[in-house]
């Protein structure tokens, strides 16, 4: 059983049933994102200190109570979520702090945070008996979208941006999709995707039209609050492009809180690219946001007009945390440190997460004592040419042993 008792406006807060409206809000439009509330007294019932304790569920299905699925038969057996959270001691060291935990989303079935959202997406639209489901994304919501529906037999249409790394396209075909390339920016491709979205009638899988995807989302919370047994860091650092998954992740840290699972809500850290930072602009000048450039390596960050602006500032504000900017130099650099000293190998939008956390240890925001979690997003291999390139390639050597003692010695 669902527990979601209604949906309220981020917007104007007006209120609805869960049948009466499916994307937005009617009184607002596009803009006017809901959020899914519940009856929380209900859920604590099903999710609880002993109910936890007793699943043996290791994907984000032990949360079920807690998202808006009426039951499990629409689920996809692929393992998402419950992914590893690793203290990291030899960055700590090279940074001089005591408590540093990366989780590594990368580990999910498609290789992103997004199979959070892409799976709890694909069973909402065979739950709501949808024909097929669509999306726009920078790569990895497409990739992850294609997968689910893959293994659902769901029909899926894509629409990407024409920078999208090799990899994630390469993902898009493999699973089937029907993808559309298209020649221009992300707003462009995004637009392009609702018109389509609305002529066809798919399912819309658009983490910022559709509440549903947050709610995925927001499973990398709850998971956060309850492998640190109820004493989460105190800051939890994700990238920024969109705003829907540090939304969703700060959402999932509240509810823990709210259900008493949780002894404290961490600060969230935002960390946006310094050619793409309309939010983090936004915060500092507390003003409405406003349209920027989207210039950066980071591909999945690279959003210049964010589609989830409300959530992703509440949530900073609300938790007492800050945006911060990194340049792609400070990203490339993180991105060649992170796997060096942990195995844990990041695209560079995961990467910007961890090079938030650098600069805000050299600028003395968080300090050597302070629990921090780094959320490693998206997995390296996402993004071979850009790990390449900032790393050097490798050189080529004769089949000799001197040259071997050349690069030895
Ligand atoms: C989508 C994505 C983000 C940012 O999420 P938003 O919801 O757009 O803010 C960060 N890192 C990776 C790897 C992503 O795929």
């Amino acid at each position: 059983m669902s527990h979601v008792s209604h949906l309220r406006c981020v917007e104007c807060g007006r209120e609805y049933r869960p049948t009466e409206v499916r994307y937005t809000c009617p009184a607002c439009g596009i803009t006017g994102i809901l959020d899914v509330l519940y009856d929380y007294d209900a859920a604590k019932k099903e999710l609880n200190h002993m109910s936890l304790a007793a699943n043996k569920e290791r994907s984000h299905w032990r949360y079920l109570p807690l998202l808006p699925l009426t039951g499990r038969q629409f689920i996809q057996n692929l393992q998402v979520g419950w992914t590893p959270v690793y203290k990291a001691n030899r960055v700590e060291a090279e940074l001089g702090l005591k408590h540093l935990y990366i989780k590594d989303d990368g580990r999910n079935p498609t290789a992103s945070f997004k199979d959070r959202a892409s799976s709890l997406s694909v069973s909402k639209a065979l739950e709501s008996g949808a024909k097929a489901i669509a999306c726009a994304s920078t790569g990895n919501a497409a990739s992850s979208c294609a997968g689910f529906a893959a293994a659902a037999g769901l029909p899926c249409y894509i629409f990407v941006p024409k920078f999208a790394p090799e990899g994630k396209i390469a993902q898009l075909l493999m699973f089937g999709a029907k993808v559309m390339v298209v020649d221009g920016d992300y707003e462009a491709t995004f637009r392009l995707s609702q018109q389509a979205i609305e002529h066809w009638g798919w399912y819309n899988r658009n983490a910022a039209i559709n509440p549903i995807p947050v709610e995925g989302k927001k499973t990398c919370g709850l998971e956060i609050a309850e492998q640190f047994q109820g004493n989460p860091p105190d800051y939890v650092f994700m990238s920024v492009g969109d705003g829907c998954s540090i939304a969703g992740t700060y959402k999932g840290l509240k509810e823990m809180h709210l259900l008493g699972l949780s002894q404290h809500v961490p600060k969230m850290i935002g960390v946006q690219a310094a050619g793409a930072q309309p939010l983090k602009l936004a915060w500092e000048r507390n003003q409405p946001w406003r349209p920027t450039g989207a210039d950066t390596f980071a591909d999945s960050i690279a959003v210049g007009v964010p589609r989830n602006p409300t959530k992703a500032l509440n949530a900073i504000r609300e938790s007492g945390g800050r945006f911060v900017a990194v340049s792609d130099e400070e990203i490339a650099s993180a991105m060649r440190l992170l796997p060096r000293l942990s195995g844990v190998f990041a695209e560079p939008a995961a990467a910007a997460a961890f090079a938030g956390l650098i600069q805000c240890v050299n600028s003395g925001i968080v300090r050597s004592t302070d629990r921090c979690l780094v959320v490693v997003t998206g997995n390296g291999l996402k993004d071979s040419a850009s790990a390449i390139r900032v790393a050097g390639a490798p050189k080529l050597i004769p089949p000799d042993l001197d040259a071997v003692r050349a690069v030895v010695e």
